[in-house]
């Protein structure tokens, strides 16, 4: 199925979870990144072009890439909006566009670390099987 380019930011927003039309711009989070001078895009304005539906540019942006995940911007939102997880969500859709990023529970292999939590891997495929 072929998304538009609004659809396909209307779908990362949805399973994203991100109540970003609690955005009202202030800054604070662009304010606190501490990779903001290396980004292309700020994270308020990554919110503001989900929002509108500009998802082309941000998987061009190479804030995707210059991320550290430290979510401080996410913690200082007096709103409640996780830039964060829409910087992560836009990644990883950009990823698996390449076919990569992808865990298949029947390529798992039989045995796996018996120290390894079983949260561990629920987690991971939740977050790589979608
Ligand atoms: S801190 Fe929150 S409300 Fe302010 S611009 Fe960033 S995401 Fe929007
Ligand atoms: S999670 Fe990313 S965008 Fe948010 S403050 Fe950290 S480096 Fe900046």
């Amino acid at each position: 199925m072929h998304l538009t380019e609004k659809e396909e930011a209307a779908e990362i927003l949805r399973i994203s979870g991100v109540k970003a039309d609690n955005c009202m711009q202030c800054g604070k989070c662009s304010a606190a990144c501490p990779a903001g001078a290396k980004m292309d895009i700020l994270p308020h304005r990554f919110v503001w072009e989900l929002m509108n539906g500009r998802v082309n540019n941000l998987a061009a942006s190479n804030t995707l890439w210059q991320c550290l995940s430290c979510f401080t911007c996410s913690a200082r939102c007096p709103r409640g909006v996780d830039p964060a997880k829409l910087i992560e969500a836009v990644r990883l859709s950009v990823i698996r566009k390449q076919g990569e990023n992808r865990l298949n529970v029947d390529e798992l292999p039989a045995e796996i670390d018996e120290m390894m939590p079983q949260q561990a891997l629920v987690s991971a495929l939740r977050k790589y099987n979608k």
